[in-house]
C-alpha cells in the first residue's frame, strides 16, 4: 500500500474536518487520521439515560487534575469530534476580543493578528455550517460582510416572552447565530424538527451543521481524500536533523502503522494536540515537538468560566428547542463595573430525567416534572486568562490537566445580574411561589471550551506557532484547532477556529501551489450523502 500523502490530517473535527473539506477539491492526496468511529446512529442519540447519565459516547479515559485526583471528562473520540454534541452557537469573538484590554484579574494576551484577518473566513464559516442568524440585532457583535446566510432560528413562546420583556426594560437580546438545518418557514421541509435533546446530544435526523455532516463527509466524497477511522496517532515523526517532519505512527486496529506525508496538521483538540506534541519526543525534541525555543506546549491551558442555571418560575410551557436567545449587555461590563463580565444563552432544554441526574433531589414541594415544565435554563460564559502553569503535562500515560481558576468576580457577577433581571419577570402558581435560580460552575472535567494549549505568535520564545500557525520549530507541522488561541474570549470557541482552518488552509494552498476553490465548489458537496455507499463517495451531489 502507499501510505505517502500530500497531506496528513490528525482529528477529524472541527478544525481537522473543516480543512480537509477545504483542501479536498485541489486534488491533493490527503488523508485524515481520526481516533474514534463514525458514531453510530441509533435511538440512544436522543436517550437521557444513554447520552446524560450513563455518557455512553464519552470517553472512558480516566485524566488526573493538578492534585491527582481523577477527572473523567466531557471529551468524545468520533468522527465530528465533539461538535457532534454541541449546541450549535457559532459566535463570531468580537473586535476588541483580539486586542489586549484590561479584565478584573489582569490584562488579557494580544492576538497578533486581528479581527479584519478573520473575517472573510467567518463570512465562509457561516455558508459552510448552515448558520441562521440576522446581523444588527447584537449590539456587541463585529462588523459583517455580509448578513448569515439563513434566517433566524424563532424562538418558542415562552422565550420569545423573555426577550420582548428584556427589550421592554432596554436591553438587547438577540437570536442566537445557530448551526442547524431548520426551516422555520417550511417546517414540513425541515431537516430539524426543532427536538428538545439538541445541546450535548447527537443529532439523530443528522440535521446539525456539525464537523461530520459539514466537513469530513463533503471532504471524503473526493477521491483524492481518505478517512481511517479508529486511528489514533501516538507519534509524530521528523528526519534526523529534526527541522522537518516525515509523518506519523499510528496505532490502527490491526497493529501500528506508520504514514509519511510531505505535511502534517494536528487538529485533535487543544487537549489532545498538546498531549501529542508532548509524546512526540526524539533526540533533537527531547520535550516534544514544538517545545524546544518556547517550552509552551501544553500551557496556558483554558476552558472559560462556564456555569449554567436552572430558572424556575411558575410558568408552564411546552418549549421544545431552546436554545434561540442570547444577550451579550454586560459582555464588556457595566456603568459601575469596568470589566468585561460576558456572554448569556439559553442551554438545550432541561428534561426531569436531567434534572434528577444533575440535583439528585427536587426542589421541597416539586416533583422533577413540574420542575422541568416551568423551568428555562441558561449558559454563561466569562473569559478566564491564560496562565503558564495552567497546563496539560503526561504522568507517564495519563494525561494531566492543571488548572487552577482565576477571573471568577466577573462571572459571579455576570450570574447575580441575570438572577436579577428574571427575578423582575415573577411568575407564581400553586407549585412555585418564590421563582428559584439552581446555578453551578463546570468543573475541570468539563472540557467542551478546551483551547490555548498550543498558543500561536510572533515570537518563538513565547509561542509555540508562527503566525501561519506552523510550529516555529519545524518546517511543516501545523495546528488547525482552538490550542492556537492567545486568549479565550467569553464566546463560545468553535466559529473562530474553523475560521482559522480556513486561513491556514490558504496559506497551505500557496505553499502546495494549488488554486483557491471557490464556495460554489465547496457548497456542492454540502450535502453529502452517507459514507456507506462507494458511489456515494465518490460522487459530489449538488445541493
Ligand atoms: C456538549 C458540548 C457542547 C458544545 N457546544 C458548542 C457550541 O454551542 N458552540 C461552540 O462554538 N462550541 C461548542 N462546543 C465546543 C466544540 O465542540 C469544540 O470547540 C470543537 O469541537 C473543537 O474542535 P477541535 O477540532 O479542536 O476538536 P474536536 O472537534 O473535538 O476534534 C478533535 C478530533 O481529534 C480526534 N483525536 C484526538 N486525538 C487524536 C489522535 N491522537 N489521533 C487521531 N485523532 C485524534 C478526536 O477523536 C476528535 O475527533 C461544545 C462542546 C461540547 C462537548
Ligand atoms: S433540534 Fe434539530 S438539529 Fe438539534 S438534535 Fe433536534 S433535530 Fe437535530
Amino acid at each position: 500500500m502507499n501510505t505517502h500523502y500530500d497531506l496528513i490530517i490528525v482529528g477529524a473535527g472541527a478544525g481537522g474536518g473543516t480543512l480537509a473539506r477545504y483542501l479536498a477539491p485541489t486534488g491533493k492526496r490527503i488523508l485524515m487520521l481520526e481516533r474514534g468511529p463514525w458514531l453510530p446512529r441509533e435511538l440512544d442519540n436522543w436517550s437521557t439515560q444513554a447520552v446524560v447519565i450513563q455518557r455512553k459516547y464519552e470517553t472512558k479515559e480516566v485524566w488526573k487534575d493538578k492534585d491527582g485526583r481523577p477527572v473523567n471528562s466531557n471529551q468524545h473520540y468520533n468522527v465530528g469530534g465533539n461538535t457532534k454534541f454541541w449546541g450549535a452557537a457559532l459566535f463570531r469573538f468580537r473586535e476588541r476580543d483580539f486586542h489586549s484590554h484590561p479584565t478584573k484579574d489582569g490584562m488579557t494576551q494580544e492576538w497578533p493578528l486581528k479581527y479584519d484577518v478573520f473575517e472573510p473566513y467567518y463570512t465562509q464559516v457561516e455558508k459552510l455550517f448552515d448558520v441562521h442568524g440576522i446581523r444588527g440585532e447584537d449590539p456587541t457583535a463585529p462588523p459583517m460582510s455580509e448578513d448569515y446566510p439563513f434566517e433566524p432560528i424563532e424562538h418558542e413562546p415562552r422565550v420569545q416572552e423573555i426577550h420582548d420583556d428584556l427589550k421592554a426594560r432596554g436591553h438587547h437580546p438577540f437570536h442566537l447565530p445557530v448551526a442547524i438545518r431548520r426551516d422555520d418557514r417550511n417546517p414540513h421541509l425541515s431537516a430539524c424538527i426543532r427536538c428538545n435533546t439538541c445541546d450535548g446530544f447527537p443529532c439523530l435526523v443528522h440535521a446539525k451543521a456539525d464537523a461530520e455532516m459539514n466537513a469530513v463527509r463533503p471532504a471524503i466524497t473526493y477521491p483524492n481524500v481518505t478517512l481511517m477511522t479508529e486511528a489514533r496517532v501516538l507519534k509524530i515523526l521528523t528526519n534526523p536533523s529534526g527541522r522537518a517532519v516525515t509523518g506519523v505512527q499510528a496505532q490502527l486496529r490491526d497493529g501500528v502503522q506508520t504514514f509519511t506525508g510531505d505535511v502534517v496538521v494536528v487538529s485533535c483538540g487543544a487537549i489532545n494536540s498538546a498531549r501529542l506534541l508532548l509524546m512526540s519526543t526524539n533526540d533533537k525534541h527531547p520535550r516534544g515537538l514544538g517545545n524546544n525555543s518556547s517550552d509552551q506546549v501544553g500551557r496556558n491551558y483554558m476552558y472559560h468560566l462556564l456555569g449554567w442555571m436552572l430558572a424556575i418560575t411558575g410558568k408552564t410551557h411546552a418549549t421544545s428547542f431552546e436554545k434561540t436567545l442570547g444577550l451579550n449587555d454586560f459582555y464588556w461590563g457595566e456603568p459601575d463595573y469596568p470589566y468585561p463580565m460576558g456572554n448569556i444563552q439559553n442551554t438545550g432544554r432541561v428534561n426531569a430525567e436531567m434534572m434528577k441526574a444533575m440535583l439528585g433531589k427536587p426542589l421541597a414541594g416539586m416533583t422533577f416534572e413540574q420542575m422541568a415544565e416551568r423551568s428555562t435554563n441558561w449558559w454563561f460564559m466569562t473569559e478566564d486568562l491564560p496562565d503558564p502553569n495552567n497546563r496539560i503535562t503526561l504522568d507517564g500515560d495519563t494525561l494531566r490537566i492543571s488548572y487552577t481558576e482565576n477571573n471568577r468576580e466577573p462571572f459571579d457577577r455576570l450570574l447575580a445580574r441575570w438572577t436579577e433581571l428574571l427575578e423582575g419577570m415573577q411568575f407564581v402558581d400553586q407549585v412555585v411561589k418564590v421563582s428559584q435560580y439552581i446555578s453551578n460552575k463546570v468543573p475541570v472535567s468539563g472540557v467542551a471550551h478546551q483551547c490555548g494549549t498550543v498558543r500561536f505568535g510572533a515570537d518563538p520564545k513565547t509561542s509555540v506557532l508562527d503566525l501561519n500557525c506552523k510550529a516555529h520549530d519545524l518546517d511543516n507541522l501545523y495546528v488547525v484547532d482552538s490550542s492556537f488561541y492567545p486568549s479565550s474570549a467569553a464566546l463560545n470557541p468553535t466559529h473562530t477556529l474553523m475560521a482559522n482552518a480556513l486561513r491556514v488552509g490558504d496559506h497551505l494552498l500557496e505553499r502546495m501551489k494549488v488554486y483557491r476553490p471557490t464556495m460554489d465548489v465547496l457548497l456542492q458537496a454540502t450535502r453529502a450523502p452517507s459514507p456507506g455507499s462507494q458511489a456515494a463517495r465518490r460522487q459530489p451531489v449538488s445541493v
